[in-house]
């Protein structure tokens, strides 16, 4: 299966993606996860990325596409994966199709889980990632059993500089602008499933796998 999660920031896509990826045994591609990694190996990839990153703007399409690509095809290909927050803008839509067309395949399904401006703030300011494995906790939803420890890894938890106030403002202007569009663009293929994002990390769930029922 392929499967592309999207959503505004703070929807939860990672959080779900977490799960589909175990239960259906998907590889998971998440580019901001692989520039905030990249980021904590000091590679420049990341230290270039984070500029962008840190102030809520988007890594150039050129950029970004270009580690899709890399872990598309030269990292061993992959026949299952799920692609989490790639891509965000219609010129990532139309490399994809590429990358896509040349592997000779197609997505299954487009899971757009949709949540309201006030929800996203309060699950972007308690937000809290793991520095070494990239968990994600929130303070109030989803706290870790000891504060700032991963029970995953017991490595540091922080909050993400931009999970602050500026820098969510900037990146919800962003998305409407240039991820927004990318709805209409899948739209037409009948790939397209709209997800409540505003009910409890397993009623998500719930319908996401649901949806993916109904289409397969
Ligand atoms: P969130 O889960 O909050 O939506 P991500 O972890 O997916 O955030 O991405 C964090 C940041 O990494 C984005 O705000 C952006 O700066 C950068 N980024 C991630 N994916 C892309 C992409 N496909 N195109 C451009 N920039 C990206
Ligand atoms: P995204 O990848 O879309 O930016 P995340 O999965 O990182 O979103 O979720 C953003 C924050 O909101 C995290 O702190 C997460 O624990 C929390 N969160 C995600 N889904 C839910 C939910 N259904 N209910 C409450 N909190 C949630
Ligand atoms: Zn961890």
């Amino acid at each position: 299966m392929k499967l592309l999660v999207m959503g505004p920031p703070g929807a939860g896509k990672g959080s779900q993606s977490r799960k589909l990826v175990k239960e259906f045994n998907l590889t998971n591609i998440s580019t901001g996860e692989m520039f905030r990694q990249s980021y904590e190996r000091g590679e420049n990839l990341g230290i270039e990325a984070m500029k962008f990153i840190d102030n809520g703007n988007l890594v150039s399409d050129e950029i970004t596409n270009e580690i899709v690509r890399k872990r598309l095809f030269e990292e061993g290909k992959e026949e299952d994966f799920l692609l989490d927050g790639y891509p965000r803008t219609v010129a990532q839509a139309k490399a994809l199709d590429g990358m896509l067309n040349e592997m000779n395949a197609k997505l299954d399904a487009v899971i757009n889980i949709v949540v309201d401006k006030e929800n996203i703030l309060e699950r972007m300011v308690g937000r809290r990632v793991c520095r070494k494995c990239g968990y994600t906790y929130h303070t109030k939803f989803k706290p870790s059993h000891q504060e700032g420890v991963c029970d995953k890894c017991g490595g540091e938890l922080y909050q993400r500089v931009d999970d602050q106030l500026e820098s969510v403002r900037n990146r919800l202007k962003i998305y409407e602008e240039k991820t927004r569009p990318i709805i209409d663009y899948y739209k037409g293929r009948g790939v397209l499933l709209n997800i409540n994002g505003m009910q409890s990390f397993e009623a998500v769930y719930r319908d996401i796998k649901k949806a993916l029922r109904d289409i397969t």
